[in-house]
């Protein structure tokens, strides 16, 4: 049996009592940062074995993997943050682990994800909304840029401190969404948690008022909205 385990987006307090529990009961634990995760199994006293599963994990670690699950063993994935498989870890290993095993039990345990919380405080439409993960870093952005002009429903994608600005600066040039209300949300759930609405224009200027640090949503509402 394999648990997708859902944790915290910052503040500890966020799991639910399904994610203590099969974390507890599972026979060991995968985990993109082993020393983060032990943080959080430390703070609910779970005494529990820890290997690493990251993106950069070799298939050799994988076919450990699954040789555990073979054997009966009950693994727990976890990720740094929220949901795995949500740019995240997660999704190459279930792939691998159901060829493997195609009866395999995997059980979801669903939690936090910055996403969702971001788009739960929006105020935006999201009965239907477009998720684009992190804006690439160098090819493709431009044209991510450009498509995000041509969606017209409520868009929500990632970004870090190390780009936020430039990122709202591409939105304004290279798209058409300088008019669209916008809502950025940094640091949910921790002690810095701030909340940023208004234009494109707004929102840069109030951020650039602010110590951008920290980890960031980017919400921008339906065309007309
Ligand atoms: N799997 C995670 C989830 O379910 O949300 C997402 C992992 S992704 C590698 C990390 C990105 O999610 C960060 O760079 C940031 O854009 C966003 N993020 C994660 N935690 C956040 C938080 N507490 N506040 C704002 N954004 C956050």
């Amino acid at each position: 049996m394999l648990y997708i385990v859902a944790t915290p987006i910052g503040n500890l307090e966020d799991i639910t009592l399904r994610a203590i529990s099969a974390l507890s009961n599972a026979d060991l634990i995968l985990a993109e940062d082993t020393r983060i995760t032990r943080t959080l199994l430390e703070r609910y006293n779970i005494k529990k074995g820890v290997i690493s599963y990251h993106q950069h994990s070799a298939l050799q670690k994988i076919n450990r993997i699954i040789s555990l699950l073979k054997e009966g063993k009950t693994l727990a994935l976890v990720s740094d943050a929220g949901t795995p498989g949500i740019n995240d870890p997660g999704n190459f290993l279930i792939m691998k682990a159901l060829e493997a095993l195609p009866d395999l039990k995997i059980v979801p345990i669903p939690g936090p994800n910055a996403a969702v919380a971001a788009l739960s405080i929006s105020g935006f439409p999201s009965d239907q909304f477009v998720y684009l993960g992190f804006p690439p870093h160098k090819k493709g952005r431009q044209t991510f840029f450009k498509n995000i002009g041509g969606i017209e429903k409520t868009i929500v994608f990632y970004e870090s401190k190390y780009r936020i600005f430039k990122t709202l600066e591409e939105l304004k040039k290279n798209s058409t969404v300088g008019e669209r209300k916008i809502m950025v949300a940094r640091e949910l759930t921790k002690q810095f948690e701030t909340i940023y609405r208004g234009t494109v224009d707004e929102v840069s200027a109030k951020l650039s008022q602010d110590n951008v640090l920290g980890e960031f949503v980017v919400v921008i509402a339906p065309t007309n909205y």
